[in-house]
């Protein structure tokens, strides 16, 4: 595949202008596909960072300010540009992150759907009015804005990320300074564009590449109101010590490692299609990426047959070929990793029963980073691959006798981002949902990613803090709850007030 799109420069954007990246030390971008360098990405200073926040700084009094319609006709033309830019947006992504250009157009799909669901902050930025606390006092609550926030995003959705921060902070009135991951910055790179074409005021959103240098040099500035990541979780807690030493608000979205459960009811058809999904979508680079699976006796055989017959079936090859069903994952070391997840399996005890260490690949793709679809069998909890996030196309299979020991798993799991059971019996359904100690959960799905309008977090350690990204909750991230206390004042009366006719109600109001 003609690399169409390697000759994009990799730059930050600050107060409205791509600048240059001089003599910026740089890191070079590959195409986890074919292994082929494709651009090379700035690492950029403490000093540059501090540049960018000055930037949201500047800028952040003015947009506050503009009107609630003029500020979400801004949010309004994101989504069409987004609608227009489909595909160049997904191929970006499909190059440098190498998720498979169907996911890709899926990710930037549900971006649109968050973005639309921005339109509907002047609804749900509206605070509340409480009429008499005392006699003609009235109480209210503002829903306001904060300031300037920062985001750091992971390799692994750099669309989605983009779409859980910058459209509700910018919506609610806040201004952005935004971090990528070195691994997958073409996205940001073009979405800056698009948003400077629509003519989003200069500092409002400022993107800035890099390393953690650049985020670390936020914890002790004033002007930074909070910092939000999603990425590992010693990532998020690194960043909530800085932040909570600061007195910064955070919104962490950390690791995960997702359990699925097949009852023996499980329809089965269904399971398979949907752990193939699960699984290996996204080369299981995925932070709702089914990783153990927990089957009870009765059906284990056939589904670790079953399983097996259909994984073996997953093609391998270039991201951005239609083709193929999984693309590579993310990089060199990324592969290392997993491969020691798999010797680490082994000599653990558990079964190799799908070995994806050297899979088919197609002639161009010989120096991409790729691994096959994997599977261990006769795995128990304690077992490191049951318990560490691989983050790769390995599977874990548990045996397990009911659902019990399945939700005995879970919550003996230091991580809860999600899990999900199949089964048909509302019973155990109910079961699940009430007692899986997780943030999310599936029914009959592989994966448990709800709909933009609701939050979206793990629990544990998936989640530093307990702020989650999406809907409502996001809305109420970006923005502080300001009281008013409101005396009417009626002119007739003015004057007549002694210390002595104090009325027993306002004295009262005013404890505290
Ligand atoms: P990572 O933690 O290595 O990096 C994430 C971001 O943080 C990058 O931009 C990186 O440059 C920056 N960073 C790294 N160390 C830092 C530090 N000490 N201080 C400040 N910034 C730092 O994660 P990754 O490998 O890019 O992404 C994969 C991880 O993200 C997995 O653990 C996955 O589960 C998680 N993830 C979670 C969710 C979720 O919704 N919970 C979603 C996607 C990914």
């Amino acid at each position: 595949m003609s690399e169409v799109n390697s000759i994009i420069e990799i730059k930050n954007f600050i107060n409205g202008e791509w600048i240059s990246n001089g003599d910026l030390e740089t890191v070079q971008l590959k195409n986890p596909s074919t292994g082929e360098v494709i651009s090379n990405v700035p690492m950029s200073t403490p000093e540059i960072s501090e540049k960018a926040v000055q930037a949201a700084a500047d800028a952040y009094p003015a947009w506050r300010s503009t009107p609630l319609p003029k500020r979400m006709d801004y949010i309004f033309k994101i989504c069409t540009v987004m609608q227009e830019n489909l595909e160049e947006l997904a191929q970006a992504i499909a190059i440098d992150q190498a998720k498979h250009i169907s996911e890709a157009r899926g990710e930037v799909g549900r971006v649109i759907e968050i973005v639309q669901m921005a339109c509907s902050i002047p609804t749900l930025m509206q605070g509340e009015t409480i009429q008499g606390i005392a006699t003609n006092i009235n109480g209210r609550v503002i829903k306001a804005p904060l300031g300037v926030f920062c985001g750091v995003a992971p390799f692994n959705f750099p669309a989605l990320v983009f779409g859980w921060f910058i459209p509700i902070a910018i919506g609610t009135g806040n201004t952005f300074v935004y971090k990528p991951s070195t691994d997958s910055p073409l996205f940001m790179q073009k979405m800056m564009q698009l948003l400077s074409d629509i003519g989003l005021p200069n500092g409002v959103v400022n993107v800035v590449h890099g390393e953690r240098e650049v985020v670390e040099t936020w914890y002790e500035n004033d002007d930074v109101a909070g910092v939000c990541l999603v990425g590992s979780t010693p990532t998020a807690k690194a960043i909530a010590q800085g932040c909570g030493r600061n007195g910064k608000k955070t919104m962490l979205l950390g690791g995960a490692k997702n359990f699925l459960v097949a009852m023996e009811d499980a329809p089965m058809d269904l399971l398979i299609r949907e752990i193939l999904m699960s699984g290996y979508g996204s080369a299981g680079q995925r932070c709702l990426a089914v990783s153990n699976i927990a089957v009870v006796d009765e059906i284990y055989d056939e589904f670790v047959e079953r399983l097996i017959t259909a994984s073996k079936e997953i093609t391998l090859g270039d991201a951005r070929d239609p083709d193929i069903i999984m693309g590579p994952v993310i990089s060199e070391s990324a592969k290392e990793r997993i491969l020691n997840y798999i010797d680490i399996g082994l000599n653990q005890g558990a079964t190799l029963a799908l070995d994806g260490r050297n899979p088919d690949l197609p002639v161009a793709n010989k120096d991409g980073y790729f691994i096959g679809p994997t599977i261990f069998t006769d795995v128990t909890p304690c077992m490191q691959i049951a318990k560490e996030e691989i983050f790769g196309p390995v599977l874990s299979i548990l045996k397990v006798g009911c659902i019990d020991s399945a939700l005995k798993m879970i919550s003996d799991h230091d991580m809860g981002n999600g899990a999900c059971i199949f089964t048909q019996n509302t019973f155990y359904t109910e079961k699940f949902i009430n007692e899986a100690d997780v943030g999310m959960v599936g029914v009959n799905v592989g994966v448990c990613a709800p709909h933009p309008y609701l939050p979206f977090g793990g629990i544990k350690n998936s989640l530093v803090g307990n702020n989650k990204v999406q809907g409502k909750d996001a809305v109420d991230f970006f923005t502080q709850n300001k009281v008013a206390t409101v005396r009417t004042v009626d002119p007739m009366d003015n004057g007549s007030i002694t210390a002595k006719n104090i009325d027993p109600s306002v004295r009262s109001c005013v404890a505290g």
